[in-house]
C-alpha cells in the first residue's frame, strides 16, 4: 500500500492582510543582532550582521535597545529598522532565509578559495628606492632569478587550486629583468590550464624602466596586465624611486604610454606608494594622476615590513599624518569628479562596495578570513612559500614566522591544511577578535595577523593602539560622514562601484 504524503505546506512571499501588518507594527519587536558607532556629535551609524547601515541622531541606538521607537512615535526609522532585518516582529524573523543567503553572499568569495598566486621570478633590480619593502639585490646577480624547477613547481601547486578562475601574478625585484623567466613560465602555465580546465588571468608587476617592444609584443599576445608604480610627479617619484641617472619618472611615463597604446587604457594600472615626501602633496599628486589620464588612483600609506622600515626618516610617519593626507587628496578626487572628470580612489571604491552592495569583495588586505592563505600565497625566488606578499617581505628581514613550507617538497595540503596555516587561522577571522568582535565596521573591514605581527609583535593584534584599524575606522567614518552630509558625494561614490567610468 503506497502510503499518503501530507501536502507541504508553502510558505509564500505574498502581500498578506491590512491587519496582519497593523498587528505586527503595534507589537513589540525583537532585537536582531546589529553594532552601533558614534561618527559625530550629532550621528552615529548602526550596522547590521549583513552589513546594511543607517545612519541616525545621536541616541538612536539606545531607544532601540529599550524597545522606545514604536510606529507611532517614528513610523520612519520604525519602517527602516524592520526592512532593513535592525527589528523583528518575531523572535525568529520570518525571513531568516534571506538574511543567511544574503551573508553567505558577502562571504562567497570564500568559495574559490585561493586564486592569487604570486611569483616572485626574480629579486634582481635595477632601481633603488628608499622604500622598496624586499632586499632587492643588484642586476647582475642572476642567481637570484626563479629556477625552472620553482617555476614548475609553483604551477603545479597553483593547478591544485580549487578555483577555476587564476591569477598568475609576476613581482620582483624588477620582474622584467628576468623576462626569460616571465616566458617560460606563461608558457608552462598554458599548458597546465589546458589539463587542467583553468582560465588564468596574468599580471606583470614592474617598474616598466627595463620594457622593450619585444616584451610588448609578448604580452600583447598573450593578453598580460601590467602593473606599474607612479608616486605622483616626476620630483616626487624620482626622489621617491632612485636610479643613478635619476630617470625613473620618465621611464615609467614613457612605458605607460607604450603600454596603453599596445594594450590598451584598461590594461596598465598604476600604484602610489605615500612617502613622507608625498605627505606634504596630496593634491599634486591626484592632480598628476588626472593629466596622465588615468579614471583611478590607490593611495596606499607605505608598508611597515621590509627595508621600508630601515629608512625612518623617508618613510616612518604616524597614521594621522597619512589621514590627513588622504583626506586632503580625496577631496581633490571628489572635486574633479564633480568637474565632469572621472576619477576614483580605489581603497574607499572597496570599502564603499562592501556598505553599497550585496557583492562580495575579496580584496586581500581587507577581507574576513584574512586574504593571507584564503586568497592568495607566494612563491619566493628562492623555492619558499609565503602566506602573502607582507609575509615574504618579513622573511626578507629573517623573520620565517610565515613560511609555510618549499616548492618541490611541501604539498598541497601540508601548505594550505598544514599545522602553520591551522595555526594563523585562529586568528584571522576579525569576528572572533576582540575589538573586532563588537566593531560596527567589522563587516566592511578585514583581519590582517602579518600587520599585527609585523607592528605589535603578534598575531591577535591589540585594536587600541593597532595602526590597521586607526586607518580603517577613520577612513570608513570618513567615508559615512561625507555621504551623510552630501548626497551629491553618495552619488558619485556610487559610480565609482558601478564599473562606468
Ligand atoms: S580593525 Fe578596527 S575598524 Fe577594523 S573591525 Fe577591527 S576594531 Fe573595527
Amino acid at each position: 500500500m503506497i502510503e499518503k504524503v501530507p501536502p507541504v505546506e508553502r510558505k509564500t512571499r505574498k502581500f498578506l492582510s491590512l491587519d496582519h501588518y497593523s498587528e505586527i507594527l503595534t507589537k513589540e519587536y525583537y532585537l536582531l543582532p546589529f553594532r552601533f558607532l558614534r561618527i559625530s556629535n550629532e550621528r552615529e551609524i548602526l550596522v547590521n550582521e549583513i552589513g546594511d547601515f543607517l545612519v541616525v541622531p545621536i541616541g538612536t541606538a539606545a531607544r532601540i535597545i529599550e524597545k522606545k521607537v514604536t510606529w507611532s512615535n517614528d513610523p520612519e526609522l520604525y519602517g527602516d529598522l524592520l526592512a532593513n532585518f535592525f527589528i523583528s516582529p518575531l523572535p525568529v524573523p520570518d525571513l531568516l532565509d534571506v538574511i543567511s543567503t544574503r551573508y553567505r553572499t558577502k562571504k562567497s568569495f570564500l568559495e574559490n578559495f585561493t586564486s592569487l598566486h604570486i611569483f616572485v621570478i626574480s629579486l634582481r633590480c635595477e632601481h633603488t628606492c628608499h622604500y622598496c619593502q624586499v632586499s632587492r639585490v643588484t642586476a647582475d646577480r642572476h642567481m637570484y632569478d626563479m629556477s625552472k624547477e620553482h617555476i614548475d613547481a609553483g604551477i603545479d601547486i597553483m593547478m591544485q587550486s580549487p578555483s577555476k578562475n587564476i591569477t598568475m601574478e609576476f613581482q620582483g625585484g624588477e620582474a622584467l629583468l628576468a623576462f626569460d623567466n616571465i616566458q617560460y613560465a606563461v608558457n608552462r602555465a598554458k599548458q597546465a590550464a589546458i589539463k587542467h580546465n583553468k582560465i588564468i588571468t596574468y599580471v606583470v608587476c614592474s617598474n616598466l624602466a627595463p620594457l622593450t617592444d619585444e616584451m610588448l609584443l609578448y604580452f600583447k599576445e598573450n593578453n598580460i596586465l601590467i602593473s606599474t608604480s607612479l608616486d605622483g610627479p616626476s620630483f616626487i617619484h624620482n626622489n621617491n624611486r632612485h636610479k643613478p641617472k635619476g630617470d625613473s619618472y620618465e621611464l615609467a611615463l614613457n612605458g605607460i604610454i607604450k603600454c596603453r597604446r599596445v594594450l590598451g587604457e584598461d590594461n596598465v594600472s598604476a600604484l602610489l606608494t605615500t612617502t613622507n615626501l608625498s605627505l606634504l602633496y596630496p593634491e599634486e599628486i591626484v592632480d598628476e594622476y588626472v593629466k596622465l589620464g588615468f579614471r583611478n588612483i590607490f593611495l596606499r600609506p607605505i608598508s611597515p615590513y621590509g627595508f621600508a622600515t630601515r629608512g625612518a626618516a623617508k618613510n616612518k610617519y604616524d597614521t594621522s599624518l597619512f589621514l590627513e593626507f588622504y583626506k586632503k587628496a580625496l577631496t581633490k578626487i571628489i572635486e574633479h569628479n564633480i568637474n565632469g572628470y572621472f576619477i576614483r580612489e580605489d581603497y574607499a571604491s572597496i570599502i564603499l562596495k562592501k556598505m553599497l552592495t550585496p557583492f562580495p569583495v575579496g580584496y586581500v588586505d581587507l577581507q574576513s578570513p584574512a586574504g593571507l592563505i584564503n586568497s592568495v600565497i607566494v612563491f619566493n625566488y628562492d623555492g619558499k612559500i609565503y602566506a602573502s606578499d607582507e609575509a615574504r617581505m618579513l622573511a626578507e628581514m629573517r623573520d620565517f614566522t610565515f613560511l609555510l613550507g618549499s616548492l618541490g617538497t611541501t604539498s598541497y595540503n601540508e601548505i594550505f591544511y598544514g599545522e602553520k596555516s591551522t595555526e594563523i587561522s585562529d586568528v584571522f577571522t576579525n569576528e572572533s577578535l576582540a575589538g573586532c568582535s563588537d566593531c560596527a565596521f567589522q563587516s566592511y573591514c578585514g583581519a590582517d595577523p602579518v600587520y599585527n605581527y609585523a607592528t605589535q609583535g603578534e598575531q591577535y593584534g591589540f585594536r587600541p593602539t593597532s595602526s590597521f584599524c586607526q586607518k580603517n575606522m577613520e577612513i570608513i567614518r570618513y567615508l559615512v560622514e561625507l555621504m551623510d552630509a552630501d548626497k551629491r558625494i553618495e552619488k558619485i561614490f556610487r559610480t565609482w562601484i558601478t564599473d562606468k567610468s
